[in-house]
């Protein structure tokens, strides 16, 4: 029934929200917050967990079907202290996921477009093996929370709009778990200490600055029997002075003689594959592009294909001619001239 409501309620909301209409002032992060919400009615598994909080939290509020000024405050209430939504992770055992961590990696130009694998040194927390991550001392016992009479969970009631709701939440003192027991000397009751671990990460080809490379479970521990984190591998590409990058193509400026630019001539290009014959045609204009097809970045995932490399060509005007450079140049403005006045005879 709640959850009908619920979704009833989103749905609602979601035709007449739009961002630039609703003028409530932090309307577009309740609307990101209740979209999280109707997430979790659409998950099966974390829905199962709701309806059973949800009928259970629920108690002598009156609530009427569909008359709430602010659906926000339903969903707010009904979801504080659940777990999986927002910031915290977590789950009715008490266990907590690893928090994610974050690794940055600094690649030369050739390595973010040809891929490269790397060792890597990680620091991130790991499950104490003094006491298996428990965090209790080993060989001692635990007594019962006193706080919560080793139920794990305590009741606490909040006001709204719709009425009372009675909340069923973690317990603070001993997380959920009910019991009190000495802490572990070497993590300090945490379960978990910090270590260090080398890696080997296989960078694809085609990564550039700012990719992130996911190595699943590979971040800090979990608690309790939760699952670990992951790490992510933040990248940062060292530019090449010459060759520019341009998403999958590379930017090239050549310089040609205006001589070679109207003969036609062939010259050497630095690219990814080293030095390779660029053909200038015969013509070509000041500031043409010529397309060196494939000489470019690997497409990631695509290993098969590659962009290209662009070659803008500048083309070189002398500021100084020698005497007989002039003569010639002279000569062929005349006969440049001859040509047009033929040309406008006919
Ligand atoms: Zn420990
Ligand atoms: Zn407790």
């Amino acid at each position: 029934m709640i959850r009908r409501m619920m979704i009833e309620a989103y749905r609602k909301l979601a035709r007449s929200y739009h961002p630039d209409v609703n003028k409530e002032p932090d309307a577009e992060q309740k609307f990101k917050e209740l979209s999280n919400a109707y997430e979790v009615l659409s998950d099966d598994e974390k829905r199962s967990i709701y309806d059973t909080y949800g009928e259970a939290g629920l108690k002598g509020s009156g609530m009427g079907m569909g008359d709430f000024s602010n659906p926000f405050d339903l969903f707010e209430t009904l979801f504080e202290g659940m777990g999986g939504m927002g910031g915290s992770r977590g789950s009715w055992n008490g266990a907590v996921e690893g928090e994610d961590e974050y690794y940055s990696l600094v690649l030369n130009f050739k390595e973010a477009i040809f891929g490269v694998e790397k060792e890597i040194e990680i620091r991130r927390l790991e499950s104490c093996g003094t006491c298996n991550g428990l965090g209790a001392k080993p060989g001692t016992k635990s007594s019962k929370c006193s706080t919560c009479g080793g139920q794990g969970r305590v009741v606490t009631s909040t006001r709204t709009p719709l009425g009372i709701f009675q909340q069923s939440m973690t317990c603070s003192s001993c997380s959920g778990t009910g019991e009190t027991s000495t802490p572990c000397s070497t993590c300090a009751g945490e379960g978990r200490v910090r270590k260090t671990k080398r890696i080997s990460l296989k960078v694809p080809a085609g990564v550039d600055s700012g990719s992130r490379l996911r190595v699943r479970n590979e971040g800090n521990a979990g608690r309790r029997g939760g699952s670990p984190g992951d790490l992510f591998v933040v990248l940062e590409v060292i530019p090449d002075p010459v060759l520019k990058r341009d998403d999958t193509n590379i930017l090239y400026t050549c310089k040609v003689s205006y001589i070679d630019a109207i003969l036609g001539t062939t010259i050497k290009v630095p690219t990814v594959d080293g030095m390779v014959d660029l053909k200038i045609p015969a013509g070509t204009q000041p500031s043409s592009t010529l397309v060196m097809a494939k000489k470019g970045v690997p497409l990631l995932n695509k290993k098969n294909m590659r962009g290209d490399q662009l070659v803008r060509v500048q083309v070189e005007i002398p500021k100084k001619l020698s005497k007989e450079e002039r003569k010639l140049i002279e000569e062929l403005a005349d006969l440049s001239k001859g040509k047009t006045a033929a040309t406008s005879r006919r």
